[in-house]
């Protein structure tokens, strides 16, 4: 009995401080736009197979440099394919009381508003979960003897400050850990929702109110992130009557491009600083969970990742959806984004072949790591 429950617990223990709290890292690479591509100088970037992708190295054209990943979503897969891949195995956590967080990561421009919300055709990541979490709560069993409740809150941290999306005009909110560890926001809007249609009428009006207020602060939807959090509360209906919380978060990260080379300059040099600041404390974040060693995961050192602290990492279930483009004008924040997501690279000497420019073939050298070959140095 002991030696059995002992071994449980060792299991369980791993399960929780190793496999479970790595991030699921997905690529997915959107279809070449001419209009995008001025010089129409075809794609720089191409997948290899279901999980591996190459694009042209930088520092020598002939080369290629290849990068593995848990996924790869090539430029054909549709958005049904996306949720179902990376998104819909997490979501019966949530009703069990666990937490989970989806991201969508990539250069501005690249495909993460299409991941995360799509349109009325081409519904995004967003409307399927939420259908899906409907679907799962009234699936369930009366039998089981829990009742469910679901809510939803919405905000956008822009600057490090943290906006409530379902009340306009407020304030920058305090971001709290309560006596459990759990994350709360005090002041945050929480609405409890008895349908999908009932979420879309809270969810359209606020994402509406973003996007115009976007194009007049200079794009300020692609500097800052939107998170919407969907949260399950089960409560038992017979004595102890135990109640466990689900939190879900879908967010649509600000855009990963450096803009510092664009040339941008006072107020939006200033945002970019702050953007910088979640974004690359969310990548430290990322690259603690995912080394495994017991370095201190830094989730104070933003507000995206204080906020995100009980959703990533430990017990949570995690997804990263970087998002890239094929054009030759993303290059190097295409570069950047898969350094971010990838911890491995591997510089293949093979020209890539492009269709519209000739490409000297030359001899097959022997393939080598080279640690040294992201974009960073220019
Ligand atoms: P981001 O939010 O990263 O700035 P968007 O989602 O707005 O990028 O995408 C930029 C443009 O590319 C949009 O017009 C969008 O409809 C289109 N797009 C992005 N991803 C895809 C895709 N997988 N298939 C077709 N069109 C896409
Ligand atoms: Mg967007």
């Amino acid at each position: 009995y002991g030696r059995s429950n002992m071994a449980q617990r060792v299991s369980a223990s791993d399960g929780g401080n190793k496999k479970t709290s790595r991030v699921r890292v997905a690529v997915r690479l959107r279809p070449y736009m001419l209009k995008q591509d001025e010089k129409d100088e075809g794609p720089c970037v191409r997948g290899l197979d279901s999980q591996n992708l190459e694009i042209i190295n930088w520092r020598n054209a002939t080369e290629t440099v290849k990068y593995h990943f848990d996924v790869f979503h090539d430029t054909q897969t549709t958005q049904q394919e996306v949720f179902l891949s990376s998104v819909k195995p997490i979501l019966p956590h949530i009703l069990q009381g666990q937490n989970a967080s989806v991201f969508a990561y990539g250069p501005t421009g690249a495909g993460k508003t299409h991941t995360m919300l799509g349109s009325p055709d081409q519904p995004g990541v967003i409307p399927r979960a939420v259908r899906e979490v409907f679907n799962l709560v009234k699936a369930k069993n009366e039998d089981e003897g829990w009742d469910y409740s679901i809510g939803m809150s919405y905000l956008e941290i822009y600057n490090e400050k943290v906006l409530d999306l379902l009340s306009p005009n407020s304030q920058d909110l305090p971001i709290r850990e309560d006596k459990d560890k759990n994350i709360l926001i005090p002041g945050l809007t929480h609405t409890t929702i008895s349908s999908f249609a009932d979420f879309d009428k809270h969810f359209v009006p606020a994402t509406l109110n973003r996007t115009t207020a976007s194009t007049k602060l200079n794009q300020r939807s692609s500097r800052s992130h939107a998170i919407l959090l969907i949260k399950v509360v089960r409560t038992q209906r017979a004595a102890p009557r135990r109640r466990q919380t689900g939190k879900l978060y879908l967010v649509d990260l600000a855009g990963s491009e450096d803009n510092r080379r664009t040339g941008n300059q006072g107020i939006r040099l200033k945002e970019s600083g702050a953007i910088n600041l979640s974004l690359f404390t969310l990548s430290k974040v990322v690259d603690s969970l995912n080394s495994g060693t017991a370095i201190r995961v830094p989730y104070r050192d933003s507000k995206l990742t204080r906020l995100l602290q009980d959703s990533l990492g430990g017990s949570a279930h995690s997804v990263m959806i970087t998002n890239i483009a094929p054009e030759f004008k993303y290059y190097f924040d295409t570069f950047s984004a898969l350094n971010f997501a990838a911890k491995s690279k591997l510089i293949v000497n093979k020209p890539f072949t492009r269709e519209t420019v000739a490409v000297p073939v030359l001899p097959v050298k022997r393939a080598r790591e080279e640690h040294e070959a992201g974009g960073s140095g220019n």
